[in-house]
């Protein structure tokens, strides 16, 4: 696939200059040479933009753009304790969006979200439904690790909100599982536990799109017994995308 003269021109428009990568020069990444300030002129390698999906009613630009935001965001004291940002992975055409709270250790080395002990438990409650990791979308509510796994501040969460809102909004997927507390309780705008809040239907602000909350799997390794209940609220957001076709 190459940029329709369209896209060449809205890129040209917001300032972003066009590179074709030579792969055998490999630390000529677009990371790399991303400015520091977003809104400056930006190089974008054409060969990233040729990987994103099309098929979104708006340019997949914007997307790159996201990621160009978030890898270096400097919004909260967060940035200067991350080792990466960690933006989310999986398939932008995903029906599901999983949200959970933060980048752990584990993360934050790797820049990708649930590749932990509790990411793998993640990936069988998946497999368990007929899923997988490149089926759905994972991103959390934090892009960067608090120190020490604590719990996200009101003010991080505030500075990371639009950053999970556009990816919301660019994926709009047909159901979102919110694993944790934290999770929930920060989509949902309540204090109610999650143990209160598994079995409902609620939806995402004013989007009309479903959330269901469940336990986190870093909960289920302590509470293995617990799997059972995570296993129908699994099931009810499958019914929930079925009832949508
Ligand atoms: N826990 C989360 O909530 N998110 C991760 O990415 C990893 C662990």
């Amino acid at each position: 696939m190459s940029l329709s003269a369209r896209q060449k021109d809205m890129l040209k428009t917001m300032g972003v200059s066009l590179w074709n990568a030579r792969h055998d020069v490999p630390e000529l990444k677009a990371s790399s040479v991303i400015s520091e300030d977003i809104s400056e002129d930006i190089a974008v390698d054409i060969n990233d933009v040729e990987n994103v999906e099309e098929n979104k009613s708006y340019p997949v630009v914007d997307w790159l753009l996201l990621q160009k935001q978030v890898q270096t965001c400097q919004a909260c004291d967060l940035h200067a304790t991350r080792t990466n940002t960690v933006f989310g992975v999986g398939d932008t055409n995903a029906s599901w969006m999983i949200i959970g709270e933060a980048p752990g250790a584990d993360e934050d080395l790797k820049g990708e979200p649930f590749v932990g002990k509790a990411g793998q438990l993640l990936n069988q409650m998946l497999i368990s439904i007929g899923l997988s990791r490149e089926t759905v979308f994972i991103a959390n509510i934090l892009k960067c690790r608090p120190p020490n796994n604590r719990d996200p501040h009101v003010e991080e969460v505030t500075a990371c909100q639009s950053f999970l809102d556009q990816q919301i909004e660019y994926i709009k997927p047909k159901v979102i599982l919110a694993v944790g507390r934290v999770s929930a309780q920060n989509l949902l705008q309540t204090k109610e536990t999650i143990g209160r809040l598994r079995g409902g239907k609620y939806f995402y602000r004013d989007t009309g799109i479903p959330v269901i909350a469940t336990y986190h799997p870093a909960y289920l390794l302590r509470s293995p017994l617990e799997k059972r209940k995570v296993w129908q609220d699994l099931v009810l957001a499958k019914k929930i995308i079925s009832a949508k076709r």
